[in-house]
């Protein structure tokens, strides 16, 4: 992603990645509404969304005490063609250009790779991993090394990003711990996970219920949640290893037994790929940054994967560090402006990896009882108890526009407050505003755009007033600080009452870096500590 934000500005980017290529097991699968809006910036969010499931296939979340035995609870979403579709009549929290789109990572590091490698400033190295960095003041050398026959390169850069997920090299070798929870124990997402990408083309015969895009179980046996990856046979199967399960000794006949035990049926199964990791994380890295040297994603902070959030955050991140590199080296931002990725990544990566942490003690501190899976009057009465949680639990972890639009920049040096207070932040809330410093409002305007596609690739001028000031003022200024400035007129009252202002202007990322009526600011002195360039600018 990175690399793709960097390259559409004509960056010079080397990407070295030690695995032969993108993910092969499919590792996330929710991709959220907010990282849809990027990926609709950057042109490409029809193609995410073509991929994984079927048009036509649910992305409900269901639960069961096992998947052929009985359904407890289940929380209803649309497809991905009737998302499309529902998003424009949406309004309030989800007023949005996009709904979240369930689909596994392995496909989006696909497409973000072939765009990436479209860009000629772009160069991508599979099967290279970095070995070691010194970091001169002036530029940084990095040494790097061709796993498959230990080939060295060097690479002299102007910085380097570590995102380098959880074990990250980067981070260890600038010497930040993560600070955090490292290991909540709970019946479920808290302990050595066992991840198993699988083929069961008679899944959907066998399972005598609606289809689901998330799978759990709830027993006291077998505890798993399992994403459907295609549509048709593929399942990304994720169960916690109980006391002496060693990840070393299960052979593929035991992650069968295993996925037989959350069906509660044999059925045939081809095990593609096994995998474990570690669930029950909430950290966060001491620092994002020293001087020429950035992280982000996983190497930045780590998740208990409930709510989705991980590989989301990740991509924030870059989005945010991707405008301000370019800005910096294109030679227009100021010291500021790269110092504020940490003051703005940290305290959202802080807050996400909190909304996950609760998700994940909802879903795993609530244990099954004995009686649960009993054909009697108490094991009904147990999966009735059962049901009802869950029905709340699902509406709480999968309907979260506030997690995924409410993250804020409050408090960054380059964000001009103009002294109002945002919303209060809540995970299944999000009240569009357009106070400074969080995702600018969207609407859908009256020739059947979304907003934000008439923004310009940089920065953006809404005027939503026809007697706002003058526009000539910010576009000279913006031209003389080197920025690339897109005015739009935007002239209906309910986008004006939406923004609350005459202007408003809008960072490449579509975060509200200022707003007012125009008449009381300098546009010089806005767009200067919008881009690092100076101290905060005093507002009314
Ligand atoms: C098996 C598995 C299942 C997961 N399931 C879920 C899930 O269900 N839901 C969810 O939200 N999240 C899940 N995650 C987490 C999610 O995949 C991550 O949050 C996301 O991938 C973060 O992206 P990243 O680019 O920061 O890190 P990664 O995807 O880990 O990518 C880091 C990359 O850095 C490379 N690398 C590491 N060291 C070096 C080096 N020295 N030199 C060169 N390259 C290096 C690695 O090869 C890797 O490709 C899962 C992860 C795994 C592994």
């Amino acid at each position: 992603m990175l690399a793709n934000e960097l390259g559409r500005r004509g960056i010079r980017v080397v990407l070295v990645d030690q695995k032969p290529s993108t993910a092969f097991n499919p590792q996330a699968n929710a991709t959220q509404a907010r990282t849809m809006e990027h990926y609709r910036r950057l042109g490409f969010a029809d193609e995410v969304r073509a991929q994984g499931l079927p048009p036509d296939y649910p992305t409900d979340i269901a639960y069961f005490t096992r998947y052929a035995k009985y359904e407890l609870a289940r929380f209803q979403q649309p497809s991905p063609k009737r998302a499309t579709e529902e998003i424009r009549n949406l309004s309030g929290s989800w007023s949005a250009a996009e709904l979240p789109h369930r689909v596994s990572q392995k496909f989006v590091e696909i497409i973000l790779r072939r765009h990436a490698e479209s860009l000629p400033s772009v160069s991508l190295h599979y099967g290279w991993r970095l070995t070691g960095f010194v970091d001169s003041g002036d530029s940084v050398d990095a040494e790097i090394e061709r796993v498959e026959d230990g080939l060295r390169a060097r690479v002299r850069a102007s910085y380097l990003v570590g995102g380098d997920g959880p074990h990250s090299f980067v981070r260890q070798h600038l010497g930040f711990g993560y600070t955090g929870e490292a290991q909540a124990a709970r019946d479920f997402m808290g302990g050595r996970m066992f991840a198993i990408y699988l083929r069961a083309p008679d899944f959907y015969r066998l399972v005598p219920h609606d289809k689901a895009w998330m799978y759990v179980t709830f027993n006291s046996d077998r505890r798993a949640y399992m994403a459907a990856v295609d549509g048709k046979q593929e399942f990304a199967f994720h169960t916690q290893l109980r006391m002496g399960e060693d990840p070393e000794q299960i052979t593929h006949a035991g992650a069968k037994a295993m996925f037989e035990r959350g069906v509660g049926a044999s059925i045939d199964a081809e095990i593609l790929d096994c995998r474990t990791w570690i669930a029950g994380r909430t950290l966060v890295a001491e620092r994002l940054q020293k001087g020429r040297v950035f992280l982000g994603g996983d190497a930045a902070h780590l998740f208990t994967p409930a709510g989705g959030l991980g590989y989301n955050t990740a991509i924030d991140d870059a989005v945010n560090l991707g405008w301000k590199l370019a800005t910096v080296l294109r030679g227009r931002g100021g010291p500021g402006l790269l110092e504020s990725y940490e003051a703005e990544r940290q305290p959202v990566a802080r807050r996400n990896t909190g909304y996950a942490r609760k998700f994940a003690d909802s879903l795993g501190l609530f244990a099954a009882v004995p009686e649960l899976e009993d054909d009697t009057p108490a094991g009904a009465a147990a999966r009735l108890r059962a049901g009802e949680y869950f029905n709340r639990h699902a509406r709480e972890e999968f309907n979260i526009p506030g997690v995924t639009f409410g993250g804020r920049y409050d408090g960054s040096p380059i964000i001009v407050s103009d002294g109002t207070v945002p919303p209060p932040d809540a995970p299944n809330l999000y009240v569009p505003t357009a106070c400074p410093g969080g995702r600018t409002p969207h609407l859908w305007l009256k020739d059947g755009r979304s907003l934000y596609d008439t923004f310009g690739f940089e920065w953006t001028l809404l005027r939503l007033d026809p007697r706002a000031p003058n526009a000539e003022g910010w576009r000279r200024s913006a031209s003389e600080l080197g920025l690339d400035l897109t005015i739009v007129d935007v002239h209906s009252a309910e986008a004006r009452d939406l923004y609350a202002a005459d202007l408003a202007l809008i960072r490449p990322d579509q975060v509200v870096a200022w707003r007012g009526s125009g008449r009381e600011v300098d546009p010089s002195a806005v767009l200067s500590q919008a881009i690092g360039k100076n101290s905060p600018s005093s507002q009314a």
